[in-house]
């Protein structure tokens, strides 16, 4: 039976607030776990916004012409005309819901936008300081330390891999991948495990242009038998302007496959029977920029013998 994760992004505050109530409906009703992770720090999803207007190309066109339906006109202000919320300090209350009903908490990094925008660039002190940042803010709302990092926006670099590794993190799910394995960018290997996003997300399908219904089809079909899926969804989009079509996937999914944390999957893992595997940035169809992703596979590296 295919295992599937869902991993559910919460990048801003609109998605904290509003998005992650609803979802909490939804998968309380459908008696299904997720892994959650919540960006800690400020919303400044403006900038982001401002970022799909500097984007050229089809792909970015159709992100931008979704980009307010899903994300709304506030949220396209934050951080430019007006001052971003703090996220995580906006709704502890929120944070502390999503562990008591069930569901497993980690951090989403500090400013999500920072992260995701300047990332490549950040020096390791700057990397550490955001990452202390989150922890900082995630002790004291919530208690005790997280077991998962998901980096902003499936960005990761070398200095981020080293600032994972201090702890307390456990595991990160920070790229595009097909199954976990320990991460190696410029030479700096990663120890512990990378648990990537394998399946394409709602708002990739709908930035190809495809209606919701279809994009939920064409999700449902493509779960590898027996193998681990993780499926990213973000509280903005699935918890906003898609949660009928969050809805229909949850019960195309329900019978077909054993929803488990990212935790779990992790404490199961063995860092030394993982493959090492470089992480290059790609681009994916219905995304506009670059992700970090996992190197594919090559013939004879083992990838395959890990599911
Ligand atoms: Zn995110």
């Amino acid at each position: 039976v295919t295992r599937l994760v869902l991993k559910v992004d919460v990048d801003t505050y609109q998605g904290l607030c509003h998005g992650v109530p609803r979802l909490l409906e939804c998968l309380a009703a459908q008696r299904v776990a997720a892994s959650f992770f919540v960006a800690m720090g400020p919303d400044h999803s403006g900038r982001a916004v401002r970022r799909f207007f500097t984007q050229r190309g089809f792909t970015a066109k159709m992100v931008r012409s979704n980009a307010f339906r899903l994300y709304g006109l506030r949220s396209a202000l934050y951080g430019t005309l007006l001052p971003g919320p703090q996220i995580a300090r906006s709704a502890p209350e929120c944070l502390r819901r999503i562990r008591g009903e069930g569901h497993e908490l980690g951090v989403h990094g500090n400013d999500h936008v920072y992260w995701h925008d300047r990332l490549s660039r950040l020096p390791l002190d700057a990397v550490a300081g955001e990452v202390e940042r989150a922890l900082a803010t995630f002790r004291e709302l919530v208690g005790g330390e997280p077991e998962g990092f998901a980096a902003p926006g499936w960005q990761l670099s070398a200095a981020a891999i080293t600032v994972l590794d201090r702890g307390p993190f456990v595991y990160q799910s920070s790229t595009r991948g097909s199954a976990p394995y320990r991460p190696r960018i410029g030479g700096v290997l990663g120890r512990i495990p990378e648990i990537p996003t394998t399946l394409p997300t709602l708002d990739e399908r709908l930035g190809l242009g495809e209606d919701a219904v279809k994009a939920v089809d064409d999700l449902a079909a493509r779960l590898r038998p027996d193998a681990l899926e993780v499926l990213t969804v973000h509280a903005e989009v699935e918890g906003g302007a898609c949660l009928g079509a969050f809805v229909r996937l949850l019960e195309r999914l329900r019978e077909r496959v054993r929803f488990q944390h990212l935790g779990d999957i992790a404490r199961a893992l063995d860092p030394a029977k993982l493959p090492v595997c470089e992480v290059v940035a790609g681009e994916l169809p219905g995304r506009a920029g670059s992700v970090s992703c996992q190197e594919q596979a090559r013939a004879g590296n083992g990838l395959r013998a890990t599911q």
